[in-house]
């Protein structure tokens, strides 16, 4: 069932709300308690909203975009009254008294909201295997042996093994949507940096952070994209420009040109990853859209260096502020301000988030500063300009999401610090030079989902909604 057909039935009351939230969360009880994809269930206002909007189909008001649909949060998105803690146990019993932005209007349309879901601590990693002291590491939907992906890892897998109408609100600041979205066979949806308010957001890099969404349908994501996105006087980043009207692009033709990136598909790529790739963009080529191969030297060079000296830096900053004093955890308060809050930090900081600190802290030292920092800084708007010229000639640019399909729990305890930072070697430069981007399945039917990832220039979403559309109905 798709989400406009959903809509009309809770409206009409064929669907009871209440009745069916209660089914919702029970199967969500049920899915956790083998996967762990919620960090919190939230039952309890999940039913009270149920039970409002119960009231007003009564009264034959009900008017909302997302009325009745059931949303899961990303855990770094603050939700009011519900335990939102990023996935670290810094933040153990932190419960906003305040909705982030996209919750208000998720709500303001009606959307319920059944939880929180898992996460690397403050967004650390590419598997969700981060997760904080304390918390459970998501399973992937397909295998209970391999990963999620990360750091969304909770979004996408509740996404794909709910099989009630859910979509989710997930982030990424470099490639926490789209990587679970492609291990987890479900569409992923990034959107320009700045069209989606990130107020109530807790930061991982402030200049790269950006909220999105996940669905198993393109409609769904372009739904909700549609009701978060738009300008917000309390976050300064936030773009102005009018929001267009995504769900009229899911089946729009035009003529859509895309630039197939010649170094993602170069050694290192899982063959059977590059075989789907290229057997998708076969058969858009086979519907008359023009493909030509394009090269983006300079990103797939320097983009995940870059991107983690950027992130690192500005995330060891925002760190900062978790003292065990203002929110979180606690501990009995003993010793100076100084040994009080090392106390805090060693014991509920997780070895990733302990080791961004050092690392950012390091480049952004004085002395170290101009050659890492403000370098980087200065790589990144020379990778925005590489991608600019493209975006001259092309509507997307296409690339696998992640060079491999979804690996096992034992391999990634293998992977060294720099190996795992290296799996973000398609996503890094989208999300360093605040392009929209989607990732989607595209096969193989037998096996482990593969991802397909399409980049648009700065808020060309609709174009990614477009050829999300066309994909789907190739199949
Ligand atoms: N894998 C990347 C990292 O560890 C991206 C994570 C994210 O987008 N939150 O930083």
């Amino acid at each position: 069932m798709d989400i406009s057909e959903y809509i009309n039935k809770v409206k009409s009351n064929e669907i009871d709300i209440i009745e069916h939230t209660k089914k919702v969360i029970q199967e969500c009880r049920k899915i956790n308690k083998e996967y762990n994809y919620f960090n919190v269930i939230s039952e309890e206002l999940a039913l009270e909203q149920a039970k409002e909007l119960k009231k007003r189909i009564k009264k034959k008001d009900t008017k909302g975009n997302l009325f009745g649909v059931h949303v899961s949060v990303k855990d770094c998105v603050c939700v009011k009254d519900v335990e939102s803690r990023a996935g670290s146990k810094i933040l153990f019993g932190y419960r906003p008294v305040f909705d982030a932005t996209v919750i208000q209007k998720a709500k303001e349309q009606g959307a319920i909201i059944i939880g929180k879901t898992s996460q690397d601590a403050f967004g650390y990693g590419s598997f969700n295997v981060n997760v904080g002291l304390d918390f459970k590491i998501p399973k992937n939907p397909f295998d209970k042996e391999r990963a999620t992906g990360g750091s969304s890892g909770g979004a996408a897998g509740i996404t794909q093994k709910l099989d009630l109408p859910h979509i989710a609100i997930s982030e990424s600041t470099g490639g926490s949507i789209a990587a679970p979205a492609s291990y987890c066979g479900v569409i992923g949806l990034c959107p320009t940096y700045g069209r989606v308010s990130r107020y109530g957001l807790m930061d991982y890099a402030n200049s790269l952070d950006k909220i999105g969404v996940m669905s198993k349908n393109i409609e769904d994501c372009a739904v909700l994209l549609h009701v978060i996105a738009g300008h917000d006087n309390k976050d300064s980043t936030s773009l102005e420009e009018p929001v267009e009207n995504y769900p009229e692009f899911v089946n729009k033709k035009s003529r859509l040109k895309i630039g197939i990136i010649k170094e993602s598909l170069a050694k290192g790529i899982d063959p059977e990853v590059k075989d789907s790739v290229l057997n998708t963009i076969k058969k858009l080529h086979d519907n008359g859209i023009k493909t030509q191969e394009v090269s983006l030297p300079l990103v797939f060079k320097y983009g995940v260096q870059t991107y983690y000296l950027i992130s690192l830096t500005e995330t060891s900053t925002n760190l900062a502020k978790f003292c065990g004093m203002r929110y979180g955890y606690e501990e009995k308060l003993e010793g100076n301000f100084n040994e009080y809050f090392s106390k805090i930090r060693s014991n509920a900081f997780n070895r990733e988030a302990k080791r961004r600190i050092i690392l950012g802290t390091f480049a952004r030292m004085a002395g170290f500063r101009d050659a890492y920092y403000s370098k980087a800084m200065k790589v990144r708007t020379l990778m925005i300009q590489e991608y600019k010229k493209l975006f001259k000639k092309f509507d997307l640019l296409v690339c696998p999401t992640m060079p491999n399909v979804a690996p096992k729990f034992y391999e990634i305890d293998k992977l060294t610090p720099m190996q795992n930072f290296m799996m973000d070697i398609m996503t890094a430069g989208p999300n360093l030079a605040g392009f929209p981007h989607l990732s989607m399945p595209c096969g193989p039917e037998d096996n482990l989902p593969v991802g397909i990832m399409f980049t648009a220039d700065h808020l060309e979403e609709k174009k990614l909604i477009q050829i999300a559309g066309i994909i789907e109905k190739l199949k």
